[in-house]
């Protein structure tokens, strides 16, 4: 029941504020994003790709307000993607963006986002990877495939997410399955109402699962993105039945969860491509993170009153 308490948290500017200021957050922060700069995470892509895991790179933030924030977080990814270049990582190494950050709720935000996001898609290519549109609120996502499908005239192998808890996704899925995406599907991590998604745990695992088989049953490539064990051995008993090579679907999984799970499968041989966060605006993601999992929000709690 807490989960939703804090989501709704995550959207408030007052929380935020308090969160942010209190001298405990950043220790436990710190588990889920490593780091504020290119130069912080740099060791740990080294560390992470040296042990056979690949990643996807998100600069954290979301729902900016004014189109110079939409882009600096262009400036933002495409100096990552410099750095990327100079390591020769662009082959381990693909980004994750969220079209909020981009400018898509700002006045004209389609195009905005789309002109923005453009030029990361192009760099990205330029070294050998690509970039998936992470999935935000049910309300953004039109706007997310429509971006999407634009981007795939002259990136095919842009990504996008879609989330197995909406009524919608089974569809998309299909579209996008037999259009050849990559896509990577979540169970879905905001807020939404009982009108567009299923609100029981066991109902979102059977989507998921529904999702999943048409996706391995598709002509795209899907990206599996869960900590959870029984979807886990699902997805590779479905790839099995659908003739699927170890090359034609990974497993994706966040950076500071089930870290032992992503080395595990690595070395079962499996693509295994660790999703990490890094920057300053990291509030969001954070409160996401602590949503998922009650036990995270109990050991913050008692972190801010021990230490309060
Ligand atoms: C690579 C990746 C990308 C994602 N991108 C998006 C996106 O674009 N849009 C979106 O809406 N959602 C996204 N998500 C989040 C997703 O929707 C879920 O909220 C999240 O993955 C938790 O669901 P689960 O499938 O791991 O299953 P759960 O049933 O929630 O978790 C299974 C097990 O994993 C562990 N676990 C899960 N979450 C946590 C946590 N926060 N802390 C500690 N342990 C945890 C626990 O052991 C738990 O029992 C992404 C998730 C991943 C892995």
């Amino acid at each position: 029941m807490l989960g939703p308490v804090i989501l709704a948290a995550s959207r408030s500017d007052r929380m935020r504020r308090l969160i942010s200021a209190a001298p405990v957050t950043k220790q436990v922060v710190d588990r889920f994003i490593p780091g504020e700069s290119v130069d912080d995470v740099v060791p740990i892509i080294e560390d992470l790709t040296g042990k056979g895991l690949e990643l996807t790179m998100d600069v954290v933030g979301e729902d900016i307000t004014r189109p110079e924030q939409a882009a600096a977080a262009r400036d933002a990814y495409l100096r990552f993607v410099d750095r990327i270049k100079d390591l020769e990582l662009g082959e381990r190494v693909e980004m994750s963006v969220k079209l909020s950050m981009f400018g898509q709720a700002l006045e004209g935000g389609h195009e905005l986002a789309l002109a923005n996001v453009r030029p990361v898609v192009e760099a990205a290519a330029a070294i050998g990877t690509t970039v998936t549109l992470d999935a935000e609120d049910h309300t953004t996502l039109d706007s997310m495939f429509a971006i999407h499908e634009e981007l795939r005239r002259d990136f095919p192998q842009t990504g996008c997410v879609i989330q197995a808890y909406l009524f919608r996704t089974e569809a998309d899925a299909r579209r996008l399955a037999a259009n050849g995406s990559r896509v990577r599907l979540v169970k879905g991590a905001y807020k939404e109402p009982a009108e567009v998604a299923y609100q029981q745990k066991h109902e979102i695992d059977k989507a998921y699962v529904r999702v999943l088989k048409v996706l391995m049953e598709g002509a795209g490539y899907p990206m599996i993105g869960s900590h959870d064990p029984r979807l886990i051995s699902v997805a590779q008993e479905l790839a099995r039945r659908a003739g699927r090579k170890l090359d034609e679907y990974e497993f994706q999984m966040l950076y500071g969860i089930r870290s032992d799970e992503h080395l595990r499968l690595a070395a079962e041989g499996h693509r295994m491509r660790v999703y990490t966060a890094y920057g300053t605006d990291w509030y969001g993601y954070f409160m996401r993170r602590l949503a998922e999992k009650p036990a995270n929000l109990r050991f913050f709690a008692r972190s801010m009153i021990s230490k309060g």
